[in-house]
This record gives C-alpha cells, structure tokens and sequence, in this order.
C-alpha cells in the first residue's frame, strides 16, 4: 500500500509536507499492558512490528521505593494522577465533571509500572449480564473463549494464587500462593466467623523466580514500583520478549491522529517524535492500545472529511459508556500489628456478593478486596486530612495505635454502561504537543450506588469481625478505565467487532479497555491482557483475507 522510503506523505487527510518513515506492517499506538501483549504475540508472524509510545522506560533504579524519600514520591513524580504527576510524558485529563479521578501511568508498562497486581479474572456471568439480569449488553464472547488466553497470559506474567477457588472455573495460578501473614490470616478468620467466601487472591507477583526475574522479598507498596522486578509489569515480562523478537519500540513519542486513505482504511499517523518534529508513520494495519480515555481521545482527534464524527465512528459510541469501577474503601484499627506495608498489599478477596441477588435491591455484585495497610508517612498523611490524628501532645500516642494497626477492605463495584458517561475532547485544554485534552463527564449510577452501601456495610462488617474500631469510608478513589469503544457484533451498537477489529475501518484494531461490553466486579488487567492475546489471534487466524 505504501513505498517504502518515500518522503512525503500524501494522503486524503495530511495535506501537509512532513518527514515521512519507512512504512511497517503492524503499528501498534501504546505500550501498556494490552499493547505488550499484541506486540508479543503478533511477533511470531515476523511482520514489521513498530510500536509508539509517548512515555519513557522506567529504569529499577528509578523507583520510588530505592529511597528514603518514596513515600513523598507518592505525591510527586509518582502520583497516580496524570495532572498531578504532570510529567512532560503525560497528557492533562479534565475529570473536573467527574466524581471519580483518574489514574494511569504513560510509559513503557502502561498502568502496570503503578499497579498492585492484583489479578483477578472476569467471572463467565460478567460476559452476559443482558441474558442473565436484563441490563446492559452481552459481550459477543464468553469467558471460554478467553479461557485459554487468561492460561496463556498466566503463564506469561507468572501469577501467584491457590488453584480451587469454588467462584471460579477450575484454573491453575503458576506460582505458590503469596502468603497470608498476620492480616490476611485476620481476615481470613473474621470471613469463617461470618461464613462468607474467601480465596487467597491470584496475585501478579513472582513468589519464586520467574522467567529471570527475583522473587518478592516484602519490600514494600508495589503500587511505587517494583525494584526488586517480582511485581509483574509488561515492561518486565512481554515487552523484553517482543523485543528480542525484533519488535521495534519507539519511545517519546506522542501519536496526533491516525490518518485514512481514499478507500477508507488507515493509512498510519501522524506523530511527534523525541524532538519535537512531526513524522508520519505509514503502516498496513494500526492497532490502538492507548487505554480506556487515550484511545477514544485518538480517535475523535482523528475526524476527517470522511469520518466527520471521529475514526470509526458512525455508532456513535465512540468515547462513550465510561465505566470506571467505583472503589469505595472501608477502614478500622485493631489493637495488635498486622503487616502494613510489608508485603504485596491485596491478600485474600471475597466473592460472597458478587453474583444478582435481586433481594439485595441492585443486580450484579462486587468483590471485597482485603488490603494489609499503609507505610508510615501515608498512615500520618491520610489520618492528618480526616482528623482522625491530632496535632499536639496526643499526636505520637494515637499514631502509635495507627501505624501498623489498619486493617482494610474494598469494594470492588460494577460500574454499569451509561452513554452520558463519556471521554470528549475538551476545547481548552492541551498537552504539551498541542493535541486536545480529554475531558471526562462520569457520575455514579444508581444501581452501583445501592451496591456500594451494601459492600461499605459488609465490608465494615468483616472488619468488625475481626476486631476492629474507628471505622472510617473513604469515597470512591480513582478507577480503572473501560468501555469507551465497546465491542459487538451490530455495528450500530459497537465500534469493534467481536474480534477487536473496527466496524467501520478494517485495518484498524483496539485492544485495549475501551472494547469492554460491560465492566465486571474486578480489577480488569489479566481479562485486559487475555483479550489482547485473543484478538493478536484472531489477526493471525486471518490475515489472508484482513482487507476483505
Ligand atoms: C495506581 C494503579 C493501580 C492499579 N492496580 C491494579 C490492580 O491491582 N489490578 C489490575 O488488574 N489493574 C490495576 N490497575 C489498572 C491497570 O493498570 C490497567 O487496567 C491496565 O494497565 C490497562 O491496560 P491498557 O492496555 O488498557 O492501557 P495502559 O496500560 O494504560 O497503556 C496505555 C499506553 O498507551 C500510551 N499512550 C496513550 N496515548 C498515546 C499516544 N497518543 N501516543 C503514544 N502513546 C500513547 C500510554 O502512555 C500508555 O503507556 C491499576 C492502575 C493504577 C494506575
Ligand atoms: S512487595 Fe514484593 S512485589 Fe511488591 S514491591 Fe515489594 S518485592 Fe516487589
């Protein structure tokens, strides 16, 4: 389709004279997690692999937790919040109209240099809750089509965990189980107490070396970053692997728009590389991996006089649907030291409310999600702001019953689809490249607010059965982000098909969260990467007919 080599680029959409590159087969726009993962697979092909990425590796050395200081650093150049991180790698997001933050990180990774790994699996009643409950829509697959690509990305990542778990399909986590310690055994006792259900969580962490990489040694908050290399980021497990495939990774730079040709596919994109300069880069097939709010910003950035309402737009859909998980936290203290920040912070979930049991007074349910606790400097920061530590003469006194003493749970809610909620462009704000902000409009639907209540009440519940006190919630923190070009097989209701490919552009693909149908009672990362795995497949199934 394209020369190789040729200088300028002339296509329907860039009129204008810029440096051209070589053109490759596959460009893949991000190199977060469900990025890596399409790059890794997609490898075995030996097709010319590019893919962009507007943020830096991050070197071990550079995390927080190889300093005295990485507490702090938590409210810096670690910040879970792009506007607050404000790196010159990251884009500003106005979540102003939100009522949930959001959270990324803009870097080889993606949002795995900053997560906890916590790695549960959507349940198979998530893909039909059309069928099941009358709400929302069916994913075009199921949970066994995926079945064999959660295995997969299992094996890939290493995933420690118990195998038996009676709230799932059998499956087999790869690594011993991360121990329970001191909070988790308290959980543990306080949920048999109750009779409800609880599974040590499969968790992302290498409880024994790992394709070359060291085991946790209970460092510390793995949300900062791993050191030590056990918390399994892409950056760390697919991507050294794409690489030594020959898969081509360009970092810093910042992809404008993907650009279509006059028979309507894409042609490639419009980028700035490392210098600042605009380049364009021509490839066969462009797959979007820019997550849940940097895809649908994409693909409203790339409006043309042939897709007026945005790429692959003529549902209508794009950026809309936004479900972000709300994540409402419950918190107590108990008279003796448990773990705190001594080991990788989920421990043990429960799945006792996560089906519809309509007499509950909402459909679908949540995980609990127990947590160990915080390190020393975040402790005295958010009970500062609640002024539940004084200043004064008590203040070491009550912070020695504080720090270490917290024990935590989370509710872990789904978050139904609702147009309204949606990623537009804003018409101020920019990033440092002058590319249109996204702006968010989200708030709580009703639904996940009579469930929240409930998980806060049996969440404060389990805690007091484990013997705690001076409960305190805390609103919803900043949430995963899903739904924004959803996937289906009518294409006046979806962007992409059930195999990740556009309705409307066959040679533009999406992988990442925005293909979510619906959002599940989980954290999303190991369904995230299992779809990538699912539709690199599906790519490589097809190729000889991709442009049919
Ligand atoms: C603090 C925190 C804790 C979390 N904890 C968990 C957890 O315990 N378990 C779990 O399952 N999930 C967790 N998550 C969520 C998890 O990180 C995400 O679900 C996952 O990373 C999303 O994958 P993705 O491929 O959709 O996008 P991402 O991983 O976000 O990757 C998108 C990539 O695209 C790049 N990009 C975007 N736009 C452009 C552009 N225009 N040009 C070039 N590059 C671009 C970005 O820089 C980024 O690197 C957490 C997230 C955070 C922030
Ligand atoms: S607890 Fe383990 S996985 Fe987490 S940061 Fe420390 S060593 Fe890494």
């Amino acid at each position: 389709m394209w020369e190789e080599g040729a200088e300028v680029a002339a296509t329907e959409d860039q009129g204008s004279a810029r440096p051209t590159d070589a053109v490759v087969d596959v460009l893949i726009i991000g190199a977060g997690a469900s990025g890596a993962a399409v790059a890794w697979s997609l490898a075995d092909t030996r097709m010319k692999i590019l893919c962009l990425e507007q943020g830096d590796w991050t070197k071990p050395t550079d995390f927080p937790t190889n300093g005295r200081d990485w507490e702090a650093r938590r409210y810096g150049d670690f910040h879970i919040s792009p506007n607050r991180r404000a790196r010159d790698t990251d884009y500003p997001v106005n979540d102003a109209s939100s009522s949930m933050k959001v959270a990324n990180f803009n870097g080889v990774g993606g949002g795995t240099i900053l997560y906890q790994a916590h790695f549960p699996r959507m349940h198979p009643s998530d893909f039909k809750v059309r069928t099941l409950d009358g709400v929302a829509d069916d994913w075009p697959i199921d949970y066994w089509t995926l079945e064999p690509y959660f295995a997969e990305n299992d094996r890939m990542m290493g995933v420690a965990g118990l195998a038996g778990d009676p709230a799932y399909p059998a499956h087999e986590p790869t690594l011993p189980q991360v121990p329970l310690g001191r909070t988790g055994t308290r959980y543990a006792q306080a949920l048999n107490k109750l009779g409800w259900h609880w599974w040590p969580s499969d968790i992302a962490v290498a409880t024994r070396e790992q394709d070359g990489r060291a085991k946790c040694i209970n460092l510390g908050q793995c949300t900062l970053g791993c050191a030590q290399g056990a918390k399994a980021s892409v950056d760390i497990t697919y991507w050294p692997h794409a690489l030594r495939a020959r898969v081509e990774l360009r970092t810093r730079c910042r992809v404008r728009e993907i650009t279509t040709n006059a028979q309507g596919f894409a042609s490639g994109v419009v980028y700035y590389d490392p210098n600042g300069v605009e380049r364009f880069q021509p490839a066969e097939v462009v797959i979007l991996a820019a997550n849940g709010i940097g895809t649908p910003r994409l693909l409203l950035n790339s409006a043309s006089s042939r897709f007026p309402n945005g790429l692959a737009n003529t549902s209508g859909l794009v950026g809309k649907n936004l479900m972000l998980h709300p994540w409402p936290q419950v918190s107590g203290y108990v008279e003796e030291e448990m773990d705190g920040d001594r080991a990788p912070p989920t421990v043990l979930w429960s799945k006792q409310f996560y089906e519809t049991d309509r007499s509950r007074g909402f459909v679908r349910g949540y995980t609990l999600q127990f947590i160990r606790g915080n390190g020393p400097a975040h402790e005295a920061i958010t009970n500062l702001g609640t002024g539940r530590l004084p200043w004064g003469k008590d203040h070491h006194r009550v912070y020695r019953t504080q720090l270490y003493h917290r024990v935590m749970a989370v509710v872990c809610s789904e978050d139904l689809p609702e147009e309204h909620n949606r990623v537009t462009l804003d018409p101020v704000l920019k990033d440092s490249h002058g590319i249109p902000a996204p702006r968010i409009d989200y708030t709580i639907g009703e639904n996940t607010r009579a469930m929240m209540e409930h998980g806060i009440a049996r969440a404060t519940e389990v805690l007091a059965a484990a013997g705690a006190r001076n409960f305190s919630t805390s609103p919803s923190s900043p949430g995963h982000l899903l739904g924004t070009a959803r996937m289906g097989t009518d294409p006046e209701r979806s962007v992409v098909n059930e195999w990740g490919r556009c309705h409307d552009v066959k040679n533009l693909f999406i992988v990442d969260g925005s293909i979510w149908v619906t959002g599940g009672g989980v954290n999303p990362t190991s369904t995230i990467l299992a779809l990538a795995l699912y539709i690199a497949d599906s790519i490589k199934k097809r190729l000889a007919t991709l442009f049919d």
